[in-house]
């Protein structure tokens, strides 16, 4: 339907048996402009109620504006007038419970461990700036509640990828292992990686674990320890192919007494990128 036809000017006319506008108040009537319909308007009708019936074109004239002005103030309060729930909401601090602020939580405590940050960043000030500019009602936490709270979940679920991935059905039989001790002024490391091609036969490499030691490092406590780092991985021992570990005694001893196929790569040989065999005579 065109607008022609819509016009409020309707209001005060009729259309007459050949299409010509009638004037409801004198029963003039009005010419539209054009004999053709797509050319008809509506200017010598409004025209003809400014001129001879004023009152009616005033009125007219307010309802129309009152009705733009009722359309404008709904189109405002639909797209920009918030609710007060929702004010109350911009200004209040999440709880520790809202979804909102879990979801934080645990981009959070995933971006410490895929960046390998230490806990403290988010004790820093620019941190802090950050997420405060970002998200000022997110509850801001100390690194002791991702370290305490968060990191241990996070932990089981990379532990879980990691033994679905030595399994095997995707590992197969056969897992090397590359292990190195590190001694600091206070405390000392084993590290202990493993090695192997996966079902799509791509290779694959895990650092499994950076162990603290504790005690003096003998060759039995080497053997003990990385026993017991097999187990932890699920890592049956009889699927060890080869330990590539340093020549220390101590390590030297500790593979043979852990039954396991050791073999030394000295640090000039990692230089020049060759591998030598050597005879496990010390211990
Ligand atoms: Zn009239």
């Amino acid at each position: 339907m065109s607008d022609k036809t819509h016009s409020k000017v309707w209001d005060y006319f009729t259309k007459g048996p050949t299409g010509e506008a009638v004037c409801n108040a004198c029963a003039a009537s009005v010419s539209q402009g054009s004999s053709r319909q797509k050319t008809r308007n509506t200017t010598n009708l409004w025209q003809h109620l400014r001129l001879r019936h004023n009152e009616a074109y005033v009125e007219s004239q307010r309802q129309a504006l009152h009705e733009a002005q009722r359309k404008a103030e709904a189109l405002t309060k639909k797209t920009i007038q918030p609710t007060l729930e929702q004010v109350i909401d911009r200004n209040t601090k999440w709880n520790l419970n809202d979804p909102r602020t879990k979801e934080l939580d645990k981009l959070i405590v995933e971006m410490i461990a895929t960046d390998i940050l230490p806990y403290a960043v988010v004790e820093g000030q620019g941190f802090k700036r950050v997420l405060a500019v970002a998200e000022h009602r997110y509850p801001q936490k100390s690194e002791k509640y991702f370290r305490t709270q968060l990191m241990g979940e996070v932990y089981s679920q990379v532990a879980n990828r990691v033994k679905q991935l030595l399994s095997v059905e995707n590992a197969g039989s056969s897992i090397a292992f590359t292990t190195d001790c590190w001694s600091g002024s206070t405390e000392a490391l084993m590290s202990l990686t493993a090695h192997f091609i996966d079902k799509n036969w791509e290779r694959v490499q895990v650092v499994l674990n950076v162990k603290a030691m504790f005690g003096s490092h003998t060759g039995e406590y080497i053997a003990e320890t990385f026993l017991n780092l097999l187990k932890e991985w699920d890592i049956d021992t009889q699927r060890v192919h080869l330990v590539l570990r340093d020549s220390g005694a101590n390590m030297i001893k500790g593979m043979r007494l852990a039954e396991m196929p050791g073999l030394s790569l000295s640090r000039t040989s990692w230089l020049k990128g060759v591998e030598h065999r050597e005879t496990d005579t010390v211990g």
